[in-house]
């Protein structure tokens, strides 16, 4: 994409008062714009993030074989009393239209899933199933200072599953557990697994998936040897004590964010909505679910929270609005020499600061706190070399130079 074609701006600082890290970064590099308290437009790099964090998700959770779906997020009031959620559910945004209906805003969707699902499941046969979606959910959440990392209007992968035995249940429940771990660690996040019981779902147990960050609402007691965490409010430990699964490490305090979850529905939603499936003896059984979530737009948040220095936002390569960055000092000849760098490497992998009337430091600027990965200088100086110069945002690789004639080396060497 070429720089002139953004609507976006940067911005230096900003002027009212923003106290999370990722709200400040991600507004000043144009990547979020707020609307209220808790409520965020993706501009087109947010949005680009947005797009990377979920496609990972999304092919995950396809090789766990769930199928994608789209629910609606307005919801009837009839399917949430059912569940009782109505009543006991204090984020729940209630809705009265104008011919006295109510609605609910989905604040998750077993209501609206578990119909879906077991009026196509009739029999044993037709099960498990396990369906997901990835979408935005509302809640009336108290406070939302945490930028996008706590909004009243946020997006969420949401998968459940439906199974018709525990073995086959615990067996499913292992698996995308297990998965969890490789999808945080692909988006540049270390998940530590906490184990809780079900809240308001049930007194089954689930499992949190916690990342260190100071700009978490949780806090967490941790195993500095060895992978025991637990969430302060249900510890049987605290700070100072010595590890009760390895013996060997002292467990540390530290805030946390929570980036996913999975929880053992256990019949809860099949015996509300009085639906079940008929087994192979004939006889009515309810099935066992399961609901897994993950925050795509917290964990966006909590990416820039963990990537950023001084200069602005880090990306990892894995959710990097674009690989590249061409920062060119503008003239005619840099113009034609940036614009061969873009065809190389695809417009697709490449944002190109193409403007005409931005000083050099603006430009290095704007770079650093856009955060792309690897930087692209073409100027005079690069090429009196017949070069330009790829420089790393992080550190990972020492800076290069690179003749126009042999691009593909960037591709390479800025890889490893
Ligand atoms: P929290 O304790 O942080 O409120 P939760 O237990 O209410 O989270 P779930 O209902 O299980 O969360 O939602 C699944 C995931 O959605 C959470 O793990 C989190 O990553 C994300 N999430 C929950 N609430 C919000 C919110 N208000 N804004 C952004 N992401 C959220
Ligand atoms: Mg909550």
């Amino acid at each position: 994409m070429k720089r002139t074609e953004l609507f976006t701006r940067t911005e230096k600082s900003i002027g009212r008062d923003i106290v999370s890290k990722n709200a400040e970064l991600l507004t000043r590099a144009g990547y979020v714009d707020q609307l209220m308290a808790g409520v965020y437009t993706y501009m087109p790099l947010g949005l680009r993030v947005l797009r990377n964090i979920e496609n990972i998700v999304r092919r995950h959770m396809n090789e766990l074989g769930s199928s994608e779906v789209l629910m609606p997020a307005l919801h009837p009031k009839a399917i949430w009393e059912t569940t009782g959620g109505w009543d006991n559910i204090d984020v729940l945004f209630k809705i009265k239209s104008r011919t006295n209906n109510e609605y609910a805003l989905g604040q998750s969707e077993e209501e609206v899933v578990t119909p879906l699902v077991m009026n196509r499941a009739p029999s044993y046969k037709h099960l498990p199933v396990s369906v997901y979606q990835i979408h935005w959910k509302y809640r009336d959440e108290l406070r939302a200072k945490s930028g996008i990392m706590r909004g009243r209007e946020f997006f969420m992968k949401d998968m459940y599953s439906f199974h018709t035995s525990q073995e086959d249940f615990d067996r499913y429940y292992q698996l995308v557990k297990n998965d969890y771990l490789n999808i945080f660690a692909e988006l540049g996040l270390t998940a530590k697994v906490t184990e809780a019981s079900g809240g308001s779902f049930s007194e089954k147990v689930s499992y949190e998936f916690e990342v260190l960050t100071d700009a978490g609402e949780d806090v967490v007691y941790y195993c500095e040897a060895c992978d025991f965490c637990v969430e302060d409010e249900i510890a049987k430990v605290k700070p100072g004590d010595d590890c009760p699964r390895c013996g060997k490490g002292v467990l540390k305090e530290a805030k946390s964010a929570e980036v996913g979850n999975v929880f053992d529905l256990g019949q809860k939603y099949g015996k509300d909505f009085d639906l079940g499936y008929i087994d192979e003896h004939g006889k009515k059984q309810f099935p066992i679910m399961g609901c897994y979530g993950i925050g795509i737009s917290r964990v966006m948040g909590v990416i820039a929270e963990k990537y950023h220095d001084e200069k602005g936002l880090v990306w990892p390569e894995s959710v990097a609005p674009y690989r590249y960055h061409i920062v060119m000092l503008p003239d005619e000849q840099n113009r034609a020499a940036a614009q061969k760098v873009y065809d190389a490497l695809g417009a697709d992998n490449c944002l190109w600061d193409d403007r005409d009337e931005v000083s050099a430091g603006e430009r290095f600027a704007d770079a650093d706190l856009m955060g792309c990965p690897v930087q692209i200088v073409v100027s005079r100086k690069t090429l009196e070399e017949g070069s330009v110069e790829v420089v790393s945002r992080s550190g990972k690789f020492d800076k290069f130079m690179c003749k126009l004639d042999e691009l593909n080396m960037i591709v390479e060497r800025s890889q490893s």
